[in-house]
């Protein structure tokens, strides 16, 4: 099974970067064991012009055999059966096996993480990928309808003849794949990730439960809109009809979330993985580093939460989850639950937490749920208190009042926080440029005169009452960075809340 990735650059953006992206040094043949046999990077050309690796992986059919075996179905009856269970096309073919030695030997690349070459793993390189023969169930066509739609310029698809010299033999189920194109190095492995195993359709081995976490992650920012978004769900996860139900319902999520145009950016942002004791690093708020404003902004949300004794609280939009852990060191907040649309964002919430490491008792106090806040949500109800803490930013202005009415108007907890950034103070932060938001995916950014209008009629329309707070330096002319509205259930309402209820 062989598959090469190829791309071309300049002295100054030497092609060679590949090497870094991949995390593989391209003047060194490296060894990798897999579960099903040994992985191979090697790189046939390594110039500032061109450069090309190479995976190989080498599969011994027949521990594949005997490993297969031991999963409970045993070796049919039929000599034929036999005898195709040890002359079968794996080590040749490119396929599941080969995107579990892509997840295992380009780990990293496939996170999209690389310290050494950070705005070349951001940035659409050249790209060719060469996979000389990918076993397709569903023909050339099929292979074309998957790969077509994700940004490739060309997507070559050549039926491989079963046998040259008996051509009426007709085509193999095998084809060659050529894509050419420019994307991120990350979105072409992830593509290949997913949709190799989803080609071969093999049912050698059985689906994990996790098995729908690693669709959903590999899938963002192109499987949600993709046509073909079924037929990848249920091959991927082999049928398994509660788990294609499951993918099917949250990549709808998704979908509905990106047509809000909520961004892939955003998404994105949540996505890096932050370094152990830099609990700032990837999270949107890049210029607000070196002030930890983030620290002050979560003391602010904790006291405010502390304050109205809240014991349940929803985080929505957590994105990596430092609230939430921040909240769960005070046994004061008895149920945490984090709610983001991004996979990779709650992700990475969970390896903070080391949610599989945590005790039964922690366990109960704590999720983390895929949810899209601009949609209502009856999982969302019944909670004490709810914190949008930078969320609201990221959404279009014509999508706030879905959101409001998500949140205010029908999960409605007693007390809602919200925080966002105050623009008047962008005058202050010496490293952005006049007239910019703090972070790209900002969709607006605004003055405490708009946001005070905002939150007000909200707390009219919903029957809360709200107070404003400031976080970070409270500078007289142009107010704080981060502009904070507690809001409460008006008594009255409570009242007749608990009488409806
Ligand atoms: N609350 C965190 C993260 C803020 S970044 C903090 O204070 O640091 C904004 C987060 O909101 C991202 O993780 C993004 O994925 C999420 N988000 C944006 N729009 C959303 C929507 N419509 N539904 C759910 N989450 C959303």
């Amino acid at each position: 099974m062989f598959l090469t990735i190829s791309t071309t650059g300049t002295h100054e953006r030497p092609a060679t970067d590949l090497g870094f992206l991949l995390h593989k040094h391209p003047d060194k043949a490296q060894a990798f064991s897999t579960s099903h046999g040994t992985a191979h990077v090697l790189y046939p050309e390594a110039s500032a012009e061109r450069c090309t690796a190479a995976l190989l992986l080498e599969i011994d059919p027949v521990t594949l055999v005997r490993r297969g075996k031991g999963k409970g179905k045993g070796r049919g009856g039929a000599p034929d059966a036999v005898l195709a269970q040890y002359v079968n096309d794996r080590p040749y073919a490119a396929s599941s096996l080969l995107a579990v030695a892509l997840s295992t030997v380009f780990k990293s690349a496939l996170r999209g993480v690389c310290a050494a070459r950070p705005e070349r793993a951001a940035e659409p390189l050249p790209l060719r990928i060469e996979v000389p023969a990918v076993p397709a169930r569903g023909g050339a066509e099929l292979v074309r309808a998957l790969f077509g739609p994700l940004g490739w310029t060309t997507v070559d698809v050549r039926p491989v003849v079963l046998d040259e010299t008996f051509p009426a033999w007709g085509d193999s189920r095998y084809v060659q794949l050529v894509l050419e194109g420019e994307l991120r190095l990350v979105d072409a492995l992830r593509q290949l990730y997913v949709l190799l195993p989803v080609l071969d359709d093999a049912k050698h081995y059985w689906v994990a439960p996790d098995e729908v976490e690693k669709l959903l992650r590999a899938g963002e920012g192109w499987l949600a809109g993709h046509p073909e978004r079924q037929l990848i769900t249920n091959r991927y996860l082999k049928r398994r009809w509660s788990l294609t139900r499951e993918a099917t319902e949250r990549l709808e999520l998704v979908r509905l979330a990106e047509a809000d145009d909520i961004g892939v950016e955003a998404i994105d942002n949540a996505v890096d993985d932050p370094a152990p004791d830099d609990e700032e690093s990837g999270t949107a708020e890049k210029t607000e580093k070196t002030v930890s404003l983030a620290d002050q902004r979560r003391e602010a949300i904790l006291t405010a939460l502390r304050d109205a004794g809240a014991a349940s609280v929803l985080d929505l939009g957590c994105g990596q989850g430092q609230l939430v852990q921040a909240l769960l060191k005070d046994v004061r907040f008895g149920k945490v639950v984090g709610v983001d649309v991004s996979v990779r964002a709650l992700t990475v919430a969970a390896r903070r937490l080391k949610t599989e490491r945590m005790s039964e008792r922690q366990a109960e106090r704590v999720a983390l749920i895929q949810g899209s806040l601009t949609y209502t949500d009856k999982r969302l109800k019944g909670y004490d208190a709810a914190v949008l803490s930078e969320v609201i930013e990221h959404l279009d202005l014509p999508r706030l009042p879905a959101l409001e009415y998500a949140v205010f108007g029908t999960a409605r907890p007693a007390t809602v926080v919200v925080t966002t950034p105050n623009v008047e103070y962008n005058v202050r932060w010496e490293t952005l440029p006049a007239g910019h938001v703090r972070h790209r995916d900002h969709r607006f950014e605004w003055t405490r005169a708009e946001f005070r209008a905002w939150a007000d009629a909200v707390a009219a329309r919903h029957g809360y009452a709200v107070r404003y707070v400031p976080v970070g330096p409270d500078d007289p002319e142009v107010g704080p960075p981060t502009q904070m509205a507690v809001f409460t259930i008006a008594a009255t309402d409570t009242k007749k809340e608990e009488k409806a209820a």
